[in-house]
């Protein structure tokens, strides 16, 4: 079977190619997944925006409508890293669209991943930290509002700790949180997870690894999950701009593996978001998030 992939050309908002924000990895991702061979017609698929009422479970009445209408106030906007125009409030929109979609078609396929998503800095009342709508917050609540899914597990492996989702689903005894990620990187205040890892700067991929494997099976052991949101953000790489952890392409593929291939033998769904990944080098950058497609494919 193809992997059921979800996206959407206006994922990529437009900004200028020396923005902070290497907002070009969405088209040149599915340029790399083309070339791999890893799009299908009848497995791609293509998100509607959010409606508000789903943000609303996730985020403040307030916060959902400024965005929704261009109206961020600027402290807000300086915080999540850029000004909320059109094109990146319709971008936010359709993120958390397509990691609602990319989670239903998990649960009826067993995976799917969504080519944006894993905005884990967005907390209840704002964005923050490059993330505009908590995407992975928002499905997990959909999908328990819908009774689509009981117990939630969130497997975030960005190498920066997920506050936002932390600060949404603290009250959600059915979600469960687990961040793995370096100790000294943003957040500098970090909201506590159900579960944290923080790891030092260099760890590289053995140290990385072993450590993971040995939580796998705890967090498999919790519950009996219906489905697991799997955030592969690749700024553990020895070569990104914001990572510490020093991880090898090899060492990305193990994880990506390691993750999908414990669940999936559980028969446990997985729903793959990119999550954050930074280098001037746009096209390397890209070849590096699609390794989490080329792992995900094997398991479809
Ligand atoms: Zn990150």
């Amino acid at each position: 079977m193809p992997l059921q992939i979800v996206h959407h050309p206006d994922y990529d908002a437009g900004f200028a190619v020396n923005h902070r924000f290497p907002m070009s990895k969405y088209p040149l991702l599915m340029q790399a997944l083309h070339v791999r061979g890893l799009i299908q017609a009848e497995a791609l698929s293509m998100p509607e925006p959010a409606p508000a009422s789903w943000l609303k479970l996730a985020h403040s009445v307030d916060y959902v409508d400024q965005v929704i209408t261009c109206s961020v106030p600027e402290k807000i906007e300086r915080e999540i890293g850029f000004p909320v125009g059109p094109r990146v409030s319709l971008r936010a929109q359709l993120a958390a669209g397509g990691t609602v979609l990319a989670a239903r078609l998990a649960l009826v396929n067993g995976i799917a991943c969504n080519t944006a998503g894993g905005s884990h800095h967005a907390r209840r009342a704002q964005g923050a930290g490059f993330c505009t709508f908590n995407d992975v917050a928002v499905a997990s609540l959909v999908l328990r509002a819908e009774g689509a899914a009981e117990n939630i597990l969130i497997v975030d492996l960005d190498v920066h700790q997920g506050d936002g989702t932390a600060n949404i689903l603290k009250d959600e005894p059915r979600a469960f949180t687990f961040s793995m990620h370096g100790e000294r990187n943003y957040p500098a205040r970090k909201i506590a997870s159900d579960l944290d890892v923080a790891l030092p700067d260099g760890t590289g991929d053995a140290a990385y690894l072993e450590r993971l494997g040995a939580i796998l099976p705890e967090l498999s052991a919790k519950a009996r999950w219906d489905i697991v949101f799997y955030n592969a953000g690749v700024d553990v790489h020895a070569e990104d701009r914001l990572g510490r952890l020093s991880l090898s392409d090899d060492g990305l593929r193990a994880r990506d593996a390691m993750v999908i291939g414990h669940f999936r033998a559980l028969g446990i769904p997985v729903c793959g978001v990119i999550g954050g990944g930074y280098s001037t080098d746009v096209a390397v950058l890209a070849a590096r998030h699609a390794i989490l497609f080329e792992v995900a494919a094997t398991f479809a």
